[in-house]
């Protein structure tokens, strides 16, 4: 079997992980060295949940275990006319490891246990051209190379980015809640993340500002920081000071400042379904993952999470072995689709204005602990986050399910179970 894989970020490594882990060679390409990716732009701020975790510590590359790469806390909160606050705290940590730290160190390692990484700019055309010598192409280059599937436009409603992104790391923010995770919801206007983050020069913050397009935070965040970052700063504390007063008071004016030029990301994503494969040549197929198959808004912070599940199931049906054709193409995807259509709709409804049950679920999380902990563990778990929110049905029973645990009888329940009401439901398969 010879099998070629059209990226290496997320999905591209941790699918040629796997594969050498279950005897299969892979080429990997990708456009820059482990060097360049360290020296470069950041790209995004990814938060590694759980799920992720585990599956690193399957492939052998959990390296950053040290407190201070984790967050075990998250609150949540809701701001305007009806505020409300409370913690889903994530069981396990989420890791917060910089991406141009952590993509190079498992290009390394890929190399080190023998795989083979070539550092080539693909195009179109070189994609189409490796199918010469493989027999199956993987295409794991992200967004843009999606481009090279068909849309689905049955998973995918929006033609525009639902969100104007401004993230970077920064100094100068102090924690509420230590290594802690906050998201706030602000109707009408967007979200503001700011979570714990390692990068190359350490300990810093991330602050995301995510501008519904056309509200009031949109101006800010496409502010450019290079030709005057003091206006930058100065307008990034003035949104903070107007919509989430209480993190604004928690950041020293004289030291907050962004890390680095090159720790900025301003932009926006189209969230996109793709077809998840087509024919390359006569008898080879590509077949796409991660962005290039599914783009969710980050605001949900499934992206990289969902690219890792979709690599180690891809892996699986690869191990499985030949022929590589368009059956096989076909029951690969619907393996995976039932877990990237739970992100995708989940993350939709995220970036739409809130349905009642969502508003529902907040104020019952507000006001149950239990309810919180469900909700807190369902972000690793989107099929059953999905369930939760969908309809007003399902939240209704959803809510009846974890307050029916939350007052079942202490006999045959452990401690462990009815206060961590997550402890009850399936783990994800690896
Ligand atoms: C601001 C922001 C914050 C985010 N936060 C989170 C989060 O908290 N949690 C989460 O799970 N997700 C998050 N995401 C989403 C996450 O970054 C992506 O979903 C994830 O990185 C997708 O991985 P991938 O491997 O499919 O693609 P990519 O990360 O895009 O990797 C593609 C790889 O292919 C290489 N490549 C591209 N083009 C070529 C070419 N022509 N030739 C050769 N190589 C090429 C690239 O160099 C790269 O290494 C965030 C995204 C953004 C923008």
């Amino acid at each position: 079997m010879r099998i070629a894989i059209a990226g290496d970020g997320v999905a591209g490594l941790h699918l040629a992980l796997r594969l050498r882990q279950l005897g299969v060679e892979a080429t990997l390409f990708g456009a820059r060295s482990p060097e360049d990716v360290r020296r470069g732009r950041a790209l995004n701020f990814v938060a590694r949940s759980g799920s992720t975790r585990r599956r690193e510590a399957l492939l052998g590359v959990d390296f950053w275990t040290a407190p201070d790469t984790l967050a075990e806390t998250r609150t949540v909160t809701v701001h305007g006319p009806e505020p409300l606050s409370f913690r889903a705290d994530p069981h396990p940590a989420y890791s917060m490891v910089d991406f141009r730290l952590y993509l190079p160190a498992l290009v390394e390692e890929y190399v080190a246990r023998g795989g083979r990484h070539v550092v080539t700019e693909l195009t179109a055309r070189t994609v189409r051209g490796l199918a010469d010598d493989h027999d199956l192409v993987v295409v794991a280059g992200g967004r843009a190379a999606g481009e090279l599937f068909p849309r689905d436009p049955r998973c995918s409603p929006f033609d525009a980015p639902q969100r104007v992104l401004c993230g970077g790391l920064y100094r100068g923010i102090a924690e509420d809640v230590p290594r802690s995770i906050e998201f706030h919801a602000v109707p009408g206007v967007g979200e503001v993340l700011r979570m714990p983050f390692v990068c190359a020069d350490g300990r810093v913050d991330v602050l995301g500002l995510e501008a519904v397009p056309g509200g009031p935070l949109e101006a800010v965040c496409r502010t450019p920081y290079d030709r005057d970052p003091d206006r930058f700063h100065a307008a990034v504390l003035g949104a903070l000071r107007r919509h989430v007063p209480g993190l604004r008071e928690r950041i020293d004016e004289r030291e907050f400042r962004l890390n680095g030029p090159g720790d900025l990301v301003q932009g926006g994503v189209v969230p996109v379904v793709r077809r998840a494969w087509r024919a390359l040549a006569e008898g080879t197929w590509a077949f796409a993952l991660g962005d290039a198959w599914c783009v969710n808004d980050p605001v949900t912070a499934q992206g990289a999470n969902l690219a890792s599940y979709c690599a180690l199931e891809f892996a699986e049906a690869v191990a499985a072995g030949p022929p590589f054709d368009e059956a096989f193409c076909r029951a690969a995807e619907e393996r995976m689709r039932p877990y990237a259509e739970s992100v995708a709709q989940w993350t939709a409804a995220f970036v739409r204005p809130p349905t009642p049950q969502l508003l529902e679920l907040f104020r019952a999380a507000a006001a149950d602990p239990a309810v919180a902990a469900a909700f807190a563990a369902n972000f690793d778990d989107p099929p059953a986050m999905w369930r939760s929110i969908a309809t007003p049905e399902r939240t209704a029973a959803f809510l009846d399910g974890v307050r029916g645990r939350s007052a079942a009888p202490a006999s045959g329940v452990s401690g462990e179970r009815r206060t961590r009401p997550w402890a009850g439901l399936p783990t994800r398969p690896l």
